[in-house]
């Protein structure tokens, strides 16, 4: 058993009375390599900005879940050498999908788990949302739950179509599971292709789809039930539409890749979302800065010639996200 305390990370629950307070939401940004974490930290301690490291199941089977432990371990220590000297960072395992596998992150020094039962019956999620619950909640580590389904394919978690948060259901949900957050429906989806065409329109101008817009009001009843309650938005990438072109113009293929839009989530930001999931952003960065280098200089084969531009991509992106999506700047 190992305490996140003693690795130097935070839960998620102050962290989240301060971002519903003060209007802002914290960046839940998904890592699988060291240059992803470097850009993370950097970004987040020259904002000073707390932030939420996520694992997804994929990225333990890519990465091994004991190697992203100590990688985050190493972070906090990293973050006070750039002089950041209260790191506010989290560590949460994102779509935990059993018990055993939330259970075995937080005696291994995870600060926080996501139990994402939302595929069950609804009675089924609540049982097994309250058994990590009560687990958790004895090493004082913070649980996420989710109710609704969103659409879109991340890693292992697919759907195909999306199902609304029902309003009526979220107070009995987060009064008998003792869940920490909420992530909820309400037309975020997880991929680069959120949308398909038909469910666009087309900017006359430019030629770009334009996604259908979230469901606030959706949102707005949820609050009404629940408020002051932490809410999670997953799949909330806006899909750079620099990064699509950059790697369409190195020889990638992503036609029609389409996001939320950023005005969109800083409006969610204000409100009681106080977590937003941004994941194929940064591997969109990575890839369109890899493919640059790999057109222009075709000789290279040092993967630091690469492998660089491309955590300084990411960092420009993570620090975007936190001072103009999400305004968690200066927040720690
Ligand atoms: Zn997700």
């Amino acid at each position: 058993m190992v305490s996140y305390k003693d690795l130097g990370l935070v839960n998620t629950r102050e962290m989240f009375k301060k971002a519903i307070n003060g209007g802002y939401a914290i960046p839940a940004f998904n890592f699988n390599n060291m240059e992803q974490l470097q850009a993370i930290i950097k970004a987040s301690a020259e904002t000073k900005s707390p932030v939420i490291l996520q694992v997804s199941k994929g990225a333990r089977n890519y990465a091994n879940q004991t190697l992203l432990r100590y990688m985050a371990q190493g972070a906090v220590e990293y973050a006070k050498e750039l002089g950041w000297e209260n790191p506010q960072i989290c560590l949460h395992l994102d779509h935990g999908d059993s018990f055993e596998l939330c259970k075995s992150c937080v005696d291994f020094g995870f600060s926080s788990v996501m139990i994402d039962a939302s595929a069950l019956p609804y009675e089924e999620n609540i049982a097994l949302t309250k058994k990590v619950v009560e687990y958790a909640h004895q090493y004082d580590v913070t649980v996420e739950a989710e109710l609704g389904v969103l659409a879109g394919v991340e890693d292992e978690v697919a759907s195909e179509v999306s199902h609304y948060t029902k309003p009526e259901e979220v107070v009995d949900f987060a009064t008998r599971t003792g869940c920490d957050s909420l992530a909820i429906s309400i037309g975020t989806s997880h991929g680069a292709y959120k949308f398909t065409p038909e469910q666009c329109t087309r900017d006359p101008k430019t030629g770009r789809l334009v996604p259908p817009p979230l469901a606030f009001d959706v949102l707005d009843a949820i609050m009404e039930q629940l408020p002051g309650f932490p809410i999670v938005l997953h799949g909330s990438s806006s899909v750079p539409q620099e990064y699509v072109d950059m790697i369409n113009q190195y020889g990638g293929k992503l036609p029609d890749a389409v996001g939320i839009p950023e005005e969109q989530l800083r409006k969610a930001a204000k409100s009681a979302v106080c977590k937003i999931n941004i994941d194929s952003d940064s591997r969109l960065a990575f890839t369109a800065a890899v493919r640059k280098v790999f057109a222009e200089k075709p000789a290279e084969f040092d993967p630091r010639k690469y492998c660089g531009p491309a955590r300084d991509l990411m960092t420009e992106l993570y620090k975007h996200k936190i001072i103009n999506v999400l305004g968690s700047d200066g927040k720690a």
